[in-house]
């Protein structure tokens, strides 16, 4: 029997445990992982190696000719992970500091970026069962996505998630910084005019506040049981 094709589609604020989610719900249920949010923070990485993108300020001529140019921006499979290569580079740690943090919503509101990055999305998830998350992938994206679903959780725990991630890896942020980025990004992401962040009418709410990881897939196995009946 061949394996019907199904997008799964996460939307959400900065930090509400998207991706954490959305690639242990792969794994589980054997789904490919892609993390929209890591193309635009590719770009963004690579516009300020290139001094295009500085302080939250674009050189929208210089960035449009960096991505005409065919910026290689791509996905790898490795060892069951997602990872987001620069031609041959793997950048998936420097895509995540707080100076990318910083300059990533300007970069990702600009329509030519998400022209890019839309295109990119599509040929990655040609064919098979894919679950994507980010912020327009259930309004977007894929708006006939088979499953969508919206998450949330209060802000000031998404902050300390974001801050405990931060200082796992060595950066030495304050709790503030980090609240402010994640207000600012939110804002950026739910006020622009192309794509913005908005729960997609056909969306299953998920607010993970107060729930552990585990809790959060017993209720996504619950949800593709009931909608695919192929899932176990
Ligand atoms: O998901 P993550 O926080 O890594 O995304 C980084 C940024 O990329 C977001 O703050 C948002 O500005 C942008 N983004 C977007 N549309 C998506 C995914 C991410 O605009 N589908």
């Amino acid at each position: 029997m061949k394996i019907p094709d199904i997008i799964i589609a996460i939307d959400g604020c900065s930090s509400t445990g998207k991706s954490t989610f959305a690639k242990l719900a792969a794994s589980r249920f054997a789904f490919l992982y892609l993390d929209s949010g890591a193309m635009y923070r590719g770009v963004t990485l690579a516009g300020m190696e290139k001094g295009i993108v500085r302080d939250g300020q674009i050189d929208l001529p210089a960035l449009q000719a960096l991505l005409d140019g065919g910026l290689d921006l791509h996905f790898r499979h490795e060892d069951g992970k997602t990872l987001l290569y620069l031609g041959d580079r793997l950048i998936e740690s420097e895509i995540r500091t707080l100076a990318v943090s910083g300059n990533v919503s300007p970069v990702s509101a600009v329509p030519f970026v998400r022209r890019f990055v839309d295109d990119k999305l599509h040929a990655f998830s040609k064919g098979g069962r894919v679950i994507m998350d980010g912020r327009d992938i259930g309004t977007t994206v894929f708006p006939n996505a088979e499953l969508k679903i919206f998450m949330t959780a209060a802000p000031e725990i998404r902050a300390q998630r974001r801050y405990d991630e931060l200082v796992a890896k060595g950066d030495h942020p304050t709790f503030d910084e980090v609240m402010k980025n994640l207000q600012e990004r939110d804002y950026i992401d739910s006020h622009r005019e192309t794509s913005p962040l908005t729960q997609p009418a056909d969306a299953f709410v998920l607010d993970n506040s107060h729930m552990s990881l585990d809790e959060e897939l017993v209720w996504l196995q619950g949800l593709i049981q009931g909608r695919f009946q192929i899932l176990q």
